[in-house]
């Protein structure tokens, strides 16, 4: 070569975004239910898996099946190597500094409790401190605090929202006093797609030295999410939500806080010594992860991140907006069907009543026709309560749905309209 050229580094091309294509890397999408194709939109539940994350999951137990960072030997060594190399496809997926930061747990319900576990047993709270979370957060990010509370007198304060479904920033402003210890929200809500507006939360409550960690299990699978962009403390998410296996999820933290807290399981794999008198802890991210960890799942979860990385996330972005709004306008064709949920920046997730049918007979009733939605509360109680409905009827929309099937549900629906007179 030349040596006055200069080398550019070649960018990698991403795949084309071809939804019948992308349909064929799942392999369940190809399945009938009640004798119709499957029309899968419940994926704010749970996402469907591409082949890839299958097979790669089949290949480690096939071929590089052992126990972790614990033996000398071959096997072990191989399987060690993909777990790590997973959790390194985690870090620069979500731009995290370093590989410590990012601690794998079973799930964001888990890496929630977790903190709140740590936190406590720690001392980082004294009896009448409080942590702000939102009105629409899901139980995963109520719960785990009031367990706290028992045991050191903590309150939960309430960002109150909007009837669109959205927070009222204002009065986020106000909940903010010295007594506030976390600020605790929810990126995207299952319940009604609102997204927040995290960046402006983390500016004003780390205007006031609070941390702020932010529920991402239905982010994550939406948007880039970049960890230092954001500046939050702590991050999570579930792997099953981004097309990857269930039983494995993420905690991000910032290093030097993850450093400040306590382990929060004991047991092997987490210890650099131990004896009867006291034991000293490993350095992160070992020092979370007690005991065999879901070394599959981490290879599944990294499998799915290389398959989400193909494509541009722009794309993803569009093709699911599309969806939103074409399914919006459809649906609300549809006499005395209501949406629950109607924020301006929202993600594919479309909640919605209809009058005089409960949302458990429609989703009992569109099933036979092969379509999955979700019905029910979906643990988010609260938020159910301020829309004064016991459930509602939830459509979510992925990277391999189509106008087809929104067209599939909105002939369901008026179906079930039909059958109710
Ligand atoms: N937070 C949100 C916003 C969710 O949607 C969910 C799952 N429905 C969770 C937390 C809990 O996730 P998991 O059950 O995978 O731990």
């Amino acid at each position: 070569m030349n040596n006055l050229m200069i080398e550019v580094p070649e960018m990698e091309a991403k795949r084309i975004f071809e939804v019948e294509k992308i349909r064929a890397d799942f392999p369940i999408l190809q399945r009938e239910v009640n004798g119709k194709p499957l029309v899968y939109l419940d994926n704010a539940a749970t996402t469907q898996k591409p082949q890839t994350v299958i097979d790669n999951m089949i290949h480690y137990y096939t071929f590089e099946n052992a126990n972790i960072h614990r033996g000398l030997h071959f096997l072990s060594e191989l399987a060690t190597e993909s777990y790590e190399k997973a959790r390194l496809k985690v870090k620069e997926h979500i731009n995290a500094m370093s590989v410590a930061e990012i601690i794998f747990v079973r799930g964001a319900t888990e890496a929630i409790n977790l903190i709140a576990t740590s936190f406590c047993r720690g001392g980082f709270y004294k009896a009448g401190d409080e942590i702000i979370v939102t009105q629409m957060e899901h139980h995963a990010n109520i719960v785990p605090w009031q367990i706290l509370s028992q045991k050191k007198d903590i309150k939960l304060r309430v960002i109150p929202i909007n009837e669109k479904g959205e927070i009222i920033f204002e009065e986020f402003e106000k909940l903010i006093s010295d007594k506030t210890k976390l600020v605790s929200v929810v990126h995207t809500s299952n319940a009604l797609g609102t997204i927040n507006p995290v960046y402006d939360i983390v500016r004003v409550a780390h205007k006031h030295n609070i941390p702020v960690l932010l529920d991402g299990a239905q982010a994550i699978v939406h948007n880039k999410i970049d960890v230092q962009k954001l500046d939050c403390d702590f991050y999570v998410f579930s792997g099953h939500k981004l097309y990857g296996p269930t039983g494995i999820g993420v905690l991000y933290g910032k290093a030097h806080i993850l450093n400040s807290m306590p382990p929060y399981q004991g047991g092997g794999d987490m210890i650099r010594t131990v004896c009867f008198e006291g034991s000293t802890f490993d350095d992160l991210p070992h020092k979370f992860e007690a005991g065999t960890p879901n070394i599959v799942g981490g290879i599944g979860l990294g499998a799915a991140i290389d398959y989400l990385n193909q494509f541009d996330f722009e794309d993803i972005s569009r093709h699911e907006k599309e969806l939103l709004n074409y399914a919006t306008q459809k649906l609300q064709e549809i006499p005395g069907l209501k949406i629950i949920g109607t924020a301006e920046n929202k993600a594919s997730v479309l909640s919605f009543t209809i009058k005089d049918i409960h949302p458990y007979d429609i989703g009992t009733i569109i099933d036979t026709h092969g379509i999955a939605i979700r019905t029910g509360h979906h643990c988010t109680q609260p938020t159910m309560k301020y829309f004064n409905v016991p459930a509602t009827a939830r459509a979510s929309f992925a990277i391999y749905n189509t106008k087809q099937e929104v067209d599939k549900l909105f002939a369901g629906l008026l179906k079930v309209k039909k059958m109710f007179g």
